[in-house]
C-alpha cells in the first residue's frame, strides 16, 4: 500500500511506479474504455456521467486484469498526474480522448453538465 500514516501518498514511490502503471493502463486500453463510457462512439449505450469519483474507472479496471489490490496504486498515480476523478483522468492524464476534443468544442457548457461535482476522490 502506497500510503503513509497521514494518508498522503509517498510521492517517490508513486514516481517510481508511474511508468509501469501507465504502460499497464495503456496496454489494457483503460483510457479508451473510460472514454467510451463517458463519450460513447455511437448511441450504442447511454453516456455515463462523472460524479467526481473513480466509479467508472473501477468498472473498467474490474473488467480488465487488475485486481483490487492494484487499484490504490493506480489511483495514486492517476491522482499525481491530475486525474482526481473519471473525467479528469481523460482530460489530464490520457494523451488523447474524445472527451478532450468534445470539451474544447463545447466549452461553456461545462464538462460535468449542470452539476459541478466536488473535487474530492
Ligand atoms: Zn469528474
Amino acid at each position: 500500500m502506497v500510503t503513509r500514516m497521514d494518508g498522503a501518498a509517498d510521492s517517490d514511490l508513486i514516481n517510481s511506479i508511474t511508468p509501469d502503471v501507465m504502460t499497464c493502463l495503456r496496454r489494457s486500453l483503460f483510457f479508451e474504455r473510460l472514454d467510451d463510457l463517458l463519450f460513447p462512439k455511437e448511441d450504442s449505450h447511454p453516456r455515463e456521467v462523472c460524479i467526481g469519483n473513480y466509479e467508472l474507472s473501477k468498472r473498467v479496471l474490474e473488467a480488465s486484469d487488475f485486481d483490487s489490490d492494484d487499484w490504490q496504486d493506480i489511483f495514486n498515480v492517476l491522482r499525481a498526474k491530475g486525474g482526481c476523478c473519471d473525467c479528469e483522468i481523460l482530460y489530464n492524464v490520457a494523451e488523447s480522448s474524445r472527451m478532450k476534443s468534445e470539451y474544447w468544442k463545447s466549452r461553456g457548457d461545462g464538462i460535468h453538465g449542470k452539476t459541478k461535482h466536488p473535487r474530492t476522490a
